[in-house]
This record gives structure tokens, sequence and C-alpha cells, in this order.
């Protein structure tokens, strides 16, 4: 089991996660502890998802957060195909992180659907598909409990081999060898005992355990030091490569990189294609391409949120 995009609900859970990483080992107990105390009540479908075969699909998906009455995704339609990575951009509060939280369907749309190979989301039981599911973001959840904790809670059957392997890959063997206990050492309260880097190497290693067939990554918007952001962005490389990936992307490279790109403003979709195909377009990506990219640091800039408009 995959622990989701949490830190919305952090703040309300500082005493009762600590408690949890301590006395309950199991990852689904901390899922449905958090999904009664968040989100609404979704009934799980019967269908057990035996695997994506052809793409996931926003079909005209409208969404209001309950309680609030304005639209923050408007009709939106996107295909994400098996083994491809779409990349989402576009201006801060356009709804890039809700549509990451609709995929593994935290909340339901309230018009149109999402689809994976055609069956709506909610026909599947939905234990079978969010173990499918990875995400990795820059706020990924800790628990206050040991770095290995932190990796394979949850996955008994996996062997010290699969841990060191899924850290190697990751690229945090090394820096959990320095570590005074190892993979047995505590990493504080939400990991302070870490630096950014680490833990998003540590989210890594974690996803990489799991194998999900997709993924959803959220990119870091500010730079880590110089080496840390080389060894992150390789391992992302890795856990990307074979796997169906949404990722919000901040980053020049990914965003070049992607096999789609989708350009969301106010709920919307305002274009999609690849970067060469929305460059020669010369529309709103281009715009916010050449307002919005530091070409040296390669990050996509956020502060300029009426580019497109
Ligand atoms: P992005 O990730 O592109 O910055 P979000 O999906 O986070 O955008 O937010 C889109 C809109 O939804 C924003 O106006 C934001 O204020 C609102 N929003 C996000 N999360 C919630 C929530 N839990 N409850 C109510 N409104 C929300
Ligand atoms: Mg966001």
């Amino acid at each position: 089991v995959i622990l989701f995009r949490l830190l919305p609900f952090i703040g309300q859970l500082n005493t009762a996660r600590t408690q949890f990483a301590n006395n309950y080992p199991s990852a689904e107990i901390v899922t449905n502890f958090l999904n009664r105390q968040d989100k609404p009540f979704l009934p799980s479908g019967e269908l057990e998802f035996r695997g994506l075969r052809n793409a996931i699909k926003f079909e005209n998906v409208s969404f209001a957060y309950p309680g609030y009455d304005s639209w923050v995704l408007d009709g939106v339609d996107i295909v994400i195909p098996k083994g491809k990575t779409v990349a989402l951009v576009g201006s801060s509060g356009a709804g890039k992180s809700t549509i990451a939280d609709l995929v593994p369907r935290f909340y339901d749309p309230n018009r149109g659907r999402i689809t994976i190979d055609g069956i709506a989301l909610s026909e599947f039981n939905l234990k079978s598909f969010r173990k499918e599911m990875g995400v990795v973001s820059q706020d990924t959840f800790m628990f206050n409990s040991t770095v290995r904790y932190n990796i394979a809670y949850g996955l008994e059957d996996k062997t010290e081999e699969d841990i060191i392997n899924a850290i190697k890959q990751a690229n945090a063997y090394d820096f959990i060898q320095n570590l005074p206990q190892g993979l047995d050492t505590e990493i504080g309260e939400r990991g302070v005992m870490l630096s950014g880097g680490q833990r998003q190497r540590i989210a890594i290693a974690r996803a990489l355990l799991r194998n999900p067939q997709i993924l959803i990554l959220d990119e870091a918007t500010s730079a880590l030091d110089t080496v840390s952001e080389r060894l992150v962005q390789e391992a992302l490389e890795k856990l990307c490569h074979d796997r169906t990936t949404l990722v919000i992307a901040h980053r020049l490279s990914t965003v070049q990189k992607a096999d789609r790109i989708v350009v969301l403003e106010k709920g919307k979709v305002i274009e999609a294609g690849t970067h060469r195909e929305l460059l020669t377009k010369g529309g709103a990506y281009c715009r916010l391409y050449n307002m919005q990219f530091d070409k040296n640091d390669q990050y996509w800039q956020n502060h300029d949120v009426n580019a497109l408009s």
C-alpha cells in the first residue's frame, strides 16, 4: 500500500500519526484512518484491478472541493497512455495538484469521469488500483521512525536484499551507509534528521520497492544543492522508466522530455502537445516558456501567475 499526498492533513494528525508509526506497522491502517479523517467516504467498487493495458483518461472532468461552489476543474480531458509520461504545467492554483489527487481517487469528479482502459475508477476495488499507484512529491509523508520503516512499511515479504537494491537504485545507498545506524537510524519527526534531497530519495526508494505501474510525481519547485539535485533526478528517471507517469513538472528538462505536455489555466486545459509542437504553435505554452523559464537554473518560475492571461 502506498501513502498518497498527505500534506494537507499532517497538521491535524501530528500526534495521532506518531502513535500510528510506533504502534501499527500496517500502512493500510494508516490509509484507512486518513481516509476517514480528511476525505469524503468513497465506496470501493467490486472489480479487481488487473493492470493498465491502454490508458488512463480524464473525460470531461469537472470538480469542486466539497463545501466550495467554484469549479477547480472545468471540463478537463487528458489521456495518459500506458508507458508514457504526461507533464502538467500551469500557474499556481491552476488545478495541477487536484488532478494528481483525482487519479488515486481521493475524490470523485462532480461531472465527467476518469477511466482506466475505459472503465470508471469507481468500478474498481480501491485497494487493488491504489496498490499500483506510487506518489513521490517534495513533501512526501515521513514517519517518525527508522529509515528502514520509512522505505518498507507494510511490506513484510521484502528481503534485506530487496531493500538494498531499492536504495541503490534510488541513489540513497551511500548516505544511508553513512548514518550512525544505517537503515536502522531514526529519522525524527517528519524526517528532520535528513536533508530535503535525502527525504526525496527515501520516497523514491519506497516507490521502487512497491514497483507500482502508475506514478504520480510532484517535482520540487525549489532548488536542492547541485549534487543532491542530480542524484534525485537520476533516481527519478530510473523510477519513471517503463511506467505510466503523470508529472507536475517544474523543471524544463522534464517538460521537454515528456511525451505530452498539458497546459492548465484556471481549471481548464488550454493546450496540449509535445514541447516542439507547442513551441511551433506559438500559443500560451510558448509565451509561458519564454516568460517563465529561467534557462539558467532550468526551473519553471511560479511567481508570474498571470503570464497566460
Ligand atoms: P495547483 O497545484 O495548480 O497550484 P491546486 O490543484 O492545488 O492547484 O488548486 C486549485 C484550486 O483549488 C486553488 O484555487 C486552490 O485554492 C483550491 N484548492 C486546493 N485544495 C483545496 C482544498 N482541499 N479545499 C478547497 N479548495 C482547494
Ligand atoms: Mg500544486
